[in-house]
C-alpha cells in the first residue's frame, strides 16, 4: 500500500511526463502541415504562381489578339501542329518521326490529358517542341461562356500545362474546333498566348486514309503554311503513317520547319 508521500511523487512524475508529451505533440502538430506542404505535390504551385505573376510584365510581343494563321518566317517554311494530345500511343510515334527528320512542331494539348500524362508533356518540351493550350476538356463551346469563365478556363488549362511541363512556357492557344470569338482572341493575348489558327487542314481526324492525308498536304502546302494534324482524340495510325511520308517529302521540296510567329 502506498503512503501519501509516494502518491505525491507519482503525481509529480506523471505531471512532468504529461507536460513533456503535451509540448512534443504541439511541436509536431505545428510542424506537421508545413512539412507536408513542403514535401507534397503542392510544391509545384509556387512556380506556376511565379509564372502568373510575371506574365503581365513579360508579355511576349507576339501575343496579339489576331488569329495567327501563317508562319511569318522568311523563306520556304511550314509550321506543323498536332492537336488533341498528349496520347500515350501516338504522341511518342509522332515525336520519333519529328526527331528522325529534324523537324520541330507545336503541340496543342488538352489539359486533362496533360495532367494524366505529364511525362509525355515533358518529352514534347525536352525534344524542343512548343506547347499550345487547347483547353482542359476540349470544350468546343468555350465561346458561349461569359468572359470571366472563359478567362478562368484559359488560365487553368494553361497552368495545368505549365505544371505538367515542369515550368515551360505555353506560347499559344487554339480554340477547340477552331470556334473562335473576338473575346477569346482578346483573352488569349491578354494571357500571353498567341491565338493559333491554321491554313492547311488535313482533316486527318475523319480518318480518310493516310494517302488522302498526304495528298491533302501536297495539294495545299505553301510557304508559311500552318498545317493541322491530330496526335490524339482517337485512332491516329493514319496520321502517323502520313507524317512519316510527308516529313521527308517536305524536306525534299526545300521546306524547313519553324514555329508560328
Ligand atoms: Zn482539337
Amino acid at each position: 500500500m502506498l503512503r501519501p508521500p509516494y502518491v505525491y511523487r507519482w503525481a509529480g512524475l506523471l505531471a512532468v511526463v504529461g507536460l513533456f508529451v503535451g509540448v512534443t505533440a504541439v511541436v509536431l502538430l505545428d510542424e506537421g502541415p508545413a512539412t507536408a506542404l513542403a514535401a507534397g505535390p503542392v510544391i509545384a504551385v509556387p512556380s506556376v504562381t511565379a509564372v502568373d505573376a510575371a506574365a503581365p510584365v513579360a508579355a511576349p510581343p507576339r501575343a496579339d489578339p489576331t488569329l495567327l494563321s501563317v508562319a511569318r518566317a522568311h523563306g520556304k517554311v511550314v509550321s506543323l501542329t498536332f492537336d488533341d494530345g498528349p496520347d500515350g500511343r501516338y504522341t511518342p510515334q509522332i515525336l520519333r518521326l519529328l526527331a528522325q527528320n529534324h523537324a520541330t512542331a507545336t503541340f496543342c494539348q488538352i489539359g486533362g490529358q496533360a495532367r494524366a500524362q505529364p511525362a509525355l508533356v515533358r518529352r514534347v518540351v525536352a525534344a524542343g517542341h512548343r506547347l499550345c493550350n487547347h483547353t482542359i476538356t476540349h470544350d468546343e463551346g468555350l465561346g458561349t461562356h461569359t468572359p470571366r469563365v472563359m478567362d478562368q478556363q484559359l488560365r487553368v488549362s494553361r497552368d495545368v500545362l505549365v505544371a505538367a511541363a515542369g515550368g515551360a512556357d505555353v506560347d499559344y492557344f487554339r480554340a477547340p474546333g477552331g470556334n473562335w470569338t473576338p473575346t477569346m482572341l482578346r483573352l488569349s493575348a491578354q494571357n500571353c498566348m498567341q491565338p493559333l489558327g491554321w491554313t492547311v487542314d488535313t482533316r486527318d481526324w475523319t480518318r480518310p486514309g493516310s494517302a488522302a492525308i498526304v495528298a491533302s498536304v501536297k495539294r495545299q502546302v505553301h510557304p508559311g503554311a500552318i498545317i493541322l494534324f491530330h496526335d490524339g482524340g482517337g485512332p491516329r495510325d493514319q496520321t502517323v503513317s502520313a507524317v512519316a511520308q510527308l516529313l521527308p517529302w517536305l524536306r525534299a521540296q526545300g521546306y524547313s520547319f519553324v514555329f508560328p510567329t
